[in-house]
């Protein structure tokens, strides 16, 4: 048997690239009645013919749902400060969602070209509360190129998707790295769920890695994916606090350190801001904090 990836997912169309060459992959019987098998989906199977048929498909170490794509090493978050502008609780919701399937983040923000002082200072400030807990952050511009290097850099090995806001520029980042543009997304934002729909879906060639050619979600809610005790999990500056239950919610029971460090602004409150309203609660304990005013 030899190995091969599946690239192309349209319908009962299946594509998989072996041996660097694209070929109509035919699934044993067994293999169907098994399983349903998706772009980035590790094939094992044998070239007969012009097919290659496939005997075998390996565990996946994650799938999204939007686009259907199995294995993604990476979403890459597009926002911008302006145009439009920059809504924390839109990323943070991402975040979360994304990480509750098992994906890396790395958040982007484009057009840093047409940014003014003020506004620059604001994508340093996002930009810390971002890398501070974790997560890698990269300024970039579609328009001059400035930043893409380092994108390229993380694009060009492993299966990555494009996810975000519409009008962003995805699709300018996208095709700034491939020359291909994104498939426009068909599914309405409103009822944007956790459905793994059949939309056709290819991988783009990019260097030693692999880009999918739709977008990811541009905006989600958290509890339409998981519970709600589920989300403070996706919270990485939540997870090194030990606060005295272990159940604690960080909803203003004892002992909770999330609190604590909230209110000495070791936390964002922007941040816990964004989990409250996850969770669609508030804290009026909040208005006492500086600077974490609604
Ligand atoms: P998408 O909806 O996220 O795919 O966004 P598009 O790629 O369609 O871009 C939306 C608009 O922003 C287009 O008019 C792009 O030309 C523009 N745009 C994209 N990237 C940049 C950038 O880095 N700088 C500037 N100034 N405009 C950009
Ligand atoms: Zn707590």
């Amino acid at each position: 048997m030899i190995e091969g990836l599946v690239v192309e997912r349209a319908g009962q169309k299946i594509g998989v690239l072996a041996d660097g060459k694209i070929y109509r992959a035919i699934p044993l019987g067994k293999v169907r009645k098994k399983e349903k098998i998706y772009a980035g989906d590790k094939v094992f199977g044998k070239v007969v013919g012009s097919d290659f048929v496939i005997e075998k498909v390996s565990e996946r170490k994650n799938l999204i749902p939007r686009p259907p794509i199995a294995n993604v090493d990476r979403i890459f978050l597009v926002v911008t400060i302006k145009e439009p502008p920059f809504q924390n609780f839109l990323l943070d919701n991402l975040l979360v969602v994304y990480h509750h399937f098992g994906v890396d983040s790395v958040i982007v923000f484009n057009k840093i070209d047409i940014l003014e002082d003020e506004e620059k200072k604001e994508l340093e400030r996002w930009s810390e509360i971002y890398s501070k807990i974790g997560y890698t952050v990269l300024q970039v511009s579609a328009k001059t190129g400035e930043g893409i290097d380092s994108l390229e850099n993380i694009a060009g090995s492993g299966i990555s998707v494009f996810a975000g806001p519409s009008g962003v520029g995805k699709s300018s980042l996208v095709s700034a790295l491939t020359g291909e543009s994104l498939r426009i997304g068909e599914v309405s934002e409103k009822t944007e769920r956790g459905k793994h729909t059949t939309r056709e879906v290819k991988l783009i060639r990019f260097k030693e890695g692999f880009i999918g050619d739709s977008p990811g979600f541009s905006r989600v809610e958290a509890l339409n994916f998981m519970d709600k005790k589920e989300v403070a999990r996706y919270f990485p500056e939540f997870l090194e606090c030990k606060c005295k239950f272990s159940s604690c919610l960080h909803l203003g029971e004892e002992g909770c350190e999330v609190i604590e460090k909230v209110k000495s602004g070791e936390i964002s409150c922007e941040r816990y801001k964004s989990y409250l309203k996850m969770l669609k609660t508030f804290a009026d304990w909040l208005s006492e904090v500086e600077g974490c005013k609604d």
